[in-house]
């Protein structure tokens, strides 16, 4: 059995409540899921509880198609990065969104609390796209100020290192990098450097042209990375779209080093995987 903290075990309390609190820093963010001290300057945080959501906007998102017992739900969702209203970091939780094609960048959702709470992380079942309705056709831009976690994982990435982080509690090793664990729901403080190898879990055929793209079609696809048990979204390409697969093995391709930006943190360092040619890996 594992103690918590007075930070965390009044956030659970909290829970128990359907409420949901972040703690603010010496700076005034307020940090949820909550945490003993401000990961960006060491300080212990304030111990002022601010209460935050419940509705909040989706930051990123991975796609599992194929549930396992584990997971919070039985059918196809999301894991996503959610920044609830109110707090200045986000929350890492699953999303039920129905289609992975209802999932996008600043979807809004709320939580769908369990009738009966125990003030665990799960007593939110998981969070539910907000009901909107578009009466007019609109052409949305967003532009991503990513979190914390998200901001750790591209400076990885533009000095050519994929970071991932470990689970002290479960041993779960997640790519991007992320703060608190989704199944535990415990502060990750365990960084780990990640291989540039893969395997493609599962992908789509996209026909619309993408400025990322290397051409149209292009191949979107979870990519389970060595020593990674979850998956990352990236595009694949040097290879007929008709002939990616599952179990197919990849490798990132990064763009030439005299071209790497330092800035603005994007994905962009990395053009997309190719297969290595090894044979395909049992899934
Ligand atoms: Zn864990």
């Amino acid at each position: 059995m594992r103690t918590t903290g007075p930070v965390i075990g009044r956030f659970l309390t909290e829970l128990r409540d359907a409420r949901i609190v972040g703690v603010r820093t010496a700076d005034g963010r307020v940090l949820v899921p909550p945490l003993e001290y401000d990961p960006a300057t060491g300080e212990d945080v304030t111990g002022e509880f601010a209460e935050v959501g419940p509705a909040g906007t989706v930051q990123s998102w991975a796609w599992v198609g194929a549930p396992r017992p584990e997971h919070p739900l039985s059918r196809p969702f999301a894991w996503a990065l959610i920044r609830l209203d109110g707090a200045d970091t986000a929350l890492v939780h699953a999303v039920d969104a129905g289609d992975a094609r209802a999932m996008r960048p600043g979807l809004r959702v709320r939580p769908r609390w369990r009738a009966e709470r125990t003030g665990h992380i799960t007593d939110i079942e998981s969070f539910v796209p907000e009901v909107v309705k578009i009466v007019s056709p609109v052409r949305a831009e967003y532009r991503l100020r990513p979190g914390r976690a998200l901001t750790r994982f591209l400076e990885g990435v533009a000095r050519g290192v994929l970071l991932g982080c470990r689970c002290g509690s479960c041993g779960k090793v997640y790519v991007p990098y992320r703060l608190s664990c989704p199944e535990c729901g415990v502060a990750i403080t365990e960084e780990r450097e990640l291989p540039d190898t893969g395997t493609v879990t599962t992908f789509a055929i996209n026909n619309l042209p993408d400025p990322r793209a290397p051409e149209v079609p292009f191949v979107s696809a979870y990519i389970l990375l060595d020593g990674a048990d979850v998956p990352l979204i990236a595009l694949v390409g040097d290879v007929p779209a008709h002939e990616v697969r599952q179990g197919m093995r990849v490798r990132a391709v990064w763009a030439p080093r005299q071209e790497w930006a330092p800035a603005p943190l994007s994905m962009s360092n990395i053009k997309w995987f190719a297969p290595t040619g090894e044979p395909d890996a049992e899934l």
